[in-house]
């Protein structure tokens, strides 16, 4: 792949993204507890202010604006070959799902996945005439610290049942998934499922595809669990892990200029070839894992997932301290699977977003306050 110069900085920009009360809230009787500053990108919450790049309300037209602000230039910037990677953050019930539209309930027409897809299309309609393109799409989730392909058809969730308890779990694939970096920087899933797209309708069948087989988990259930507890648990699982899609566009243009050197049109100038990804992750919940009714497999995976979530706020500010930079401080790829995957889409020419997500009720203040902080140390 091609160097491509870059004179912008690296950037990573933090948007704000607050739910409306949901039904459940409302009927505890929580009380809305953040306000947003009349037209400036600042919430408040207690006696607490904070200010992010855009703040993004309970509307219907958020859901646009937010694309169009914060996303649409990372699919601009993908077909000039720049990797870039938006990062759903908050606790559990924030709407990272539905942010995103990982999910296959409300979030799947309004999401940022699917907004992206149809900017994506759109853009290489315009450009096909000029253009050879090429996409390929995998999904995995990292939980507990591994790997595990959300598009490989072996590795769909099974019930089984393990040491007494009955659940289901998601059979991982043939060969362990395993993080590659090659000479050049670039980071290869080696043994994950790369699905070849060229319509719309394909690329959303392998989101859809992926949602549903989304790891549920082994539980320290027993036989006689209700469905609706099996169906809480599922939550709480899904919750733990985070979950990647992403996006490879290939590029080939033929040249058509006029060679500087000798001035004829040119018929053996060849071709340009571009590749970039993007990565459209929805993280674990944030909230700190509770230790009550956990056994030791749940505590592992609450520490792990810290540990993706820690590391990425590391690296996050690591890259945006300028100071830092300069001074070339060691930026901490390794510590988490999680930023090592991210590691050749976050930082040098790559573009960052990441959607802060919080709930404005009462009850939830203390993860809402949490998330804020993280988010603030983010830029
Ligand atoms: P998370 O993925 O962070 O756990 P979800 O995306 O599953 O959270 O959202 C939790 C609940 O809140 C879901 O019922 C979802 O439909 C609802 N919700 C989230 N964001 C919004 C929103 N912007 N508008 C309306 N409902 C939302
Ligand atoms: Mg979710």
């Amino acid at each position: 792949m091609e160097m491509i110069p870059s004179s912008e900085t690296c950037s990573v920009k933090v948007a704000l993204h607050i739910r409306p009360l949901i039904a459940d809230e409302r009927l505890q009787g929580c009380k809305d507890c953040v306000s947003v500053v009349p037209r400036l990108p600042q919430v408040q919450i207690g006696t607490h202010s904070f200010t992010f790049d855009h703040v993004y309300g309970n509307g219907g037209a958020e859901s646009s604006a937010m694309f169009e602000q914060c996303v649409a230039p990372l699919v601009d910037g993908l077909f000039q070959g720049y990797n870039a990677t938006v990062l759903a953050y908050g606790q559990t019930g924030s709407g990272k799902t539905y942010t995103m539209g990982t999910g296959f309930k409300d979030g799947c027409h309004t999401g940022l996945i699917p907004q992206v897809m149809g900017a994506l299309f759109n853009k290489i309609e315009t450009l096909k005439h000029q253009t050879e393109f090429q996409l390929h799409v995998s999904f995995i989730e990292i939980l507990r610290e591994e790997v595990r392909d959300l598009l490989d058809s072996a590795s769909e969730s099974k019930s089984v049942v393990a040491n007494g308890h009955a659940g289901k779990v998601a059979v991982p694939g043939k060969s362990p998934i395993q993080i590659r970096e090659a000479s050049n920087g670039v980071i290869t899933l080696a043994g994950s499922t790369e699905v070849a797209v060229s319509t719309l309708q394909e690329m959303a069948a392998c989101l859809e595809q992926g949602s549903l087989c989304r790891a549920t988990g082994s539980t320290n259930m027993n036989n006689q669990s209700s469905l609706m507890s099996c169906r809480s648990l599922l939550y709480v699982h899904k919750s733990r892990s985070h979950a990647i899609f992403t996006i490879t566009l290939e590029q080939m243009r033929k040249l058509h200029s006029v060679s500087p050197v000798n001035d004829t049109p040119d018929e053996d100038m060849g071709e340009e070839y571009f590749c970039a990804k993007l990565h459209l992750v929805d993280l674990a919940g944030s909230e700190r894992a509770k230790r009550t009714g956990t056994d030791g497999l749940r505590l592992k995976e609450g520490i792990h997932i810290n540990k993706g979530l820690l590391a990425l706020g590391n690296v996050i500010s690591a890259l945006g301290d300028e100071k830092k930079r300069k001074e070339g401080t060691h930026v901490p790829y390794r510590d988490s699977k999680l930023t090592r995957l991210l590691q050749d889409s976050l930082g040098g020419n790559s573009k960052t977003v990441m959607i802060a997500c919080i709930s404005p009720a009462d009850i939830n203040a203390e993860e809402t306050l949490n998330t804020l902080k993280y988010a603030n140390r983010a830029r």
